[in-house]
Order: structure tokens, then sequence, then C-alpha cells
């Protein structure tokens, strides 16, 4: 005899990038352990690898490429495993680091964040298309999930930010020659970025700093001053411990 077959229910989710639909189930007690383990051992690789591998595993429908999607669509896809999967709401408790007459408040005080209300952030006057000059132009498209995690925190602004556009480059247009960034390594993408002058690299930055951002924003009061906090969540990671 066997055990009965567990069923688990199926949701439709809607990818904030360009509003398609796929169905996913939520992630069952074997997978949280797989990410809670990834999360105690710090290794962002691995954190990374198992995000992805339990997204994978809770997509039932659609034809997805964790690889090929902006990053923003799997922070959000997390999410809402998470929801589905443990709960929508978290409970976590905050240290207030306002001044009080020259020494920090120190005041504790509770919020609950409501992971259903997270938003994606578009700036509305951010274009793929970026002329650099009257022949040359760019097309970029929006990094993934594995380059804006696995681009190291030690690395200095600069070379991360070049790292990142040389990521978001998808095609080079010189007068009527077409270069595919598929056809080049990163560090040749790498080596053009550094060939540019100022004015043009100002262009591509700007692209960067205005990615879409995925974010949940929540707040509380602190007994002690009073004072009201806002709080705006990024990183998602921190959602399971
Ligand atoms: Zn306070």
């Amino acid at each position: 005899m066997t055990l009965p077959k567990i069923d688990v229910p199926i949701y439709d989710i809607t990818l904030p990038s360009n509003g398609n639909t796929i169905k996913i189930r939520p992630f069952v007690v074997k997978e949280e352990k797989l990410l809670l383990m990834a999360i105690e051992s710090g290794d962002n690789e691995n954190i990374i690898k198992t995000t992805k591998q339990v997204i994978n595993n809770c997509i039932v429908s659609g034809d997805i490429d964790l690889e090929k999607m902006p990053f923003f669509d799997v922070d959000y896809l997390f999410i809402a495993l998470r929801a589905k999967s443990i709960g929508e709401s978290i409970e976590t408790s905050y240290v207030c680091n306002n001044m009080v007459d020259g020494n920090k408040c120190g005041g504790i005080f509770e919020t609950v964040i409501d992971i259903s209300n997270c938003t994606v952030e578009k700036k509305d006057d951010i274009t793929m298309d970026i002329s650099l000059s009257n022949k040359l132009s760019m097309k970029m498209k929006y990094p993934s999930y594995s380059i804006m995690k696995m681009i190291s925190s030690n690395e200095n602004n600069f070379q991360k930010k070049i790292r990142i556009i040389a990521s978001c480059i998808e095609r080079i247009t010189n007068g009527d020659q077409v270069y595919s960034s598929k056809d080049f390594s990163k560090e040749e993408l790498v080596n053009f970025i550094d060939g540019l002058t100022r004015e043009q690299f100002v262009k591509l930055e700007n692209f960067v700093d205005n990615l879409p951002s995925f974010a949940i924003q929540t707040g509380g009061v602190c007994p002690k001053c009073g004072s009201e906090h806002k709080i705006k969540y990024t990183d998602f990671t921190r959602f399971f411990q």
C-alpha cells in the first residue's frame, strides 16, 4: 500500500513585465527546507541556484525560462510563491534610529509586512532604445535575476554598473551594421563600454539607474519617540528567515 498522493492548489500569477499569466503551485515542505538551508549557508551562489530551482519546480504551466526573464519578474514570482506557500503577512520588528537629544532613540516597534501588497515601480520615461550618436545606437533589455543577484556587493559601484550595462545590451547598431550581443563575450562588451565618451556613458548609466524595482512598503510608529517610520523592502530572501 502507498500513502495518498497530496493534491496541491494551483494559482494564476500575472507577470509584471508583460501581463502574461502563468500557473504556479505553492512550494512543499521539502522545497521550503532547501530554501532555508541555502539561506543559512550564506552562500550567494547557492541561494540563487536554490531559489531558481524552487521557482522552476512550482511553475506548472507556461513556457518560462527564468534566465531570459527580467529580474523583477523572478522576484515577483518568488514573493507570490512565498505568499501562497507560507502566508501573506510577516511580522518583524525594527529599531528606531532617530536622533533624540544627540542620542539614537533605540525604541523598538513591530510591523507587519503584507507581501500581497508588492509593487513594481517602473519609470515611464525610460526607453529601451538609446541613441549614442547620429550613427550609433543601442537596444537594451532588462538584466536577468542571476545577473542582478550575482554581481557581488564588494565590487565597487562603478565596475558593477558597467557589468550590469554590458548584460543589458541586446544589440548595437552602427550605421547599417547590427551587432547582436549574443555574438560577443562579456569582456568584449565591457571593453566597448569603456571606449564610450562620458556623455554617451551617462545615457547608459541612466538606464540602469532607473531599472524597475520591486518593493514592498510598510511602516510603524515608534512607541518611544512617537515618530512615524516608512520602510521599503527590496531584498526578499529575508522573508524566509
Ligand atoms: Zn523612536
